[in-house]
């Protein structure tokens, strides 16, 4: 009798997908009844479980498929480092509000100074509060446009895209591209216009953007998109490599 009732709830729970529950079913009963818990409590203990393995696995799920080159975190991040930035402005940004209002954030500034780091903190968070996060360089993303229309999947390619809440653009100037390149990385840029966020990390100054798409008015017009609802961090001071790598020598 038990037996079979034991058969009957396992195949139920695996039918109705509550894995959690079935793992931990017979041990919280036990639980409950050596603690004097009713059935109310126990059926409260097990949902949460299952509630709890469900959100957790859903966040480990968006941070594996963002495709985030390496995992860094604010806790990490020393902002007493940062001269002329607000640490309460950058970690505002964390409750991901910017996504809400398609928004973007630019962190421009000198190689080594955290614009990566926190721009992959900023994606974490966002996978965090359940957003849709794809993670880039701009190279590698251009690449994958002119692979994606020479192989006509260009449409399955910005599909993807745009069901992203947060696309990151990362490394935008280190390296130069093709006149197609720029024009299909400029379609994007501008679609994205007030349809979803951005974040971009580049070394170059606006007055400089035009070195990387090439022409004076297409730049123009998509620094106009890009800036018109945008969070701009623009970062000052010594690598942080650099400031490591002169502190080892010194020991
Ligand atoms: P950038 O993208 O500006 O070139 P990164 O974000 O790649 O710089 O930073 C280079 C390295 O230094 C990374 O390992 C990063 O984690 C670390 N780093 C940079 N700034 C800080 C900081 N303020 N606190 C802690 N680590 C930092
Ligand atoms: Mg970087």
């Amino acid at each position: 009798m038990k037996r079979e009732r034991d058969f009957l709830i396992k195949s139920y729970l695996k039918r109705l997908r509550l894995p959690t529950i079935l793992s931990n079913y017979q041990k919280a009963a036990t639980e409950c009844a050596d603690a004097g818990k009713d059935y109310y409590d126990y059926l409260l203990s097990l949902t949460e479980q299952e509630v709890i393995h469900r959100e957790e696995a859903g966040i480990k799920n968006k941070i594996s498929k963002a495709k985030f080159p390496v995992i860094k975190d604010f806790d990490t991040f020393n902002f007493s480092l940062l001269s002329n930035v607000k640490k309460e402005k950058i970690l505002h940004l964390s409750n991901g509000e910017y996504i809400e209002k398609k928004e973007n954030v630019i962190f421009i500034g000198p190689p080594g100074v955290g614009k990566t780091h926190m721009a992959i903190s900023l994606g974490i968070s966002a996978c965090r509060a359940g957003k849709k996060v794809c993670f880039f360089t701009v190279a590698g993303l251009v690449n994958q446009f002119i692979e994606a229309s020479t192989e006509h999947t260009l449409t399955k390619l910005k599909n993807r895209l745009a069901k992203s809440d947060l696309v990151i653009l990362d490394e935008l100037g280190y390296v130069p591209f093709s006149q197609n390149g720029a024009n299909l990385l400029f379609q994007f840029c501008s679609q994205r216009y007030e349809t979803g966020s951005l974040i971009i990390t580049t070394n170059l100054e606006f007055g400089n953007w035009v070195s990387v798409f090439g022409e004076e008015k297409l730049t123009a017009a998509l620094l106009d998109r890009l800036t018109h609802r945008c969070h701009i961090f623009q970062l000052q001071g010594e690598s942080y490599r650099f400031r490591e790598s002169k502190k080892r020598k010194k020991k």
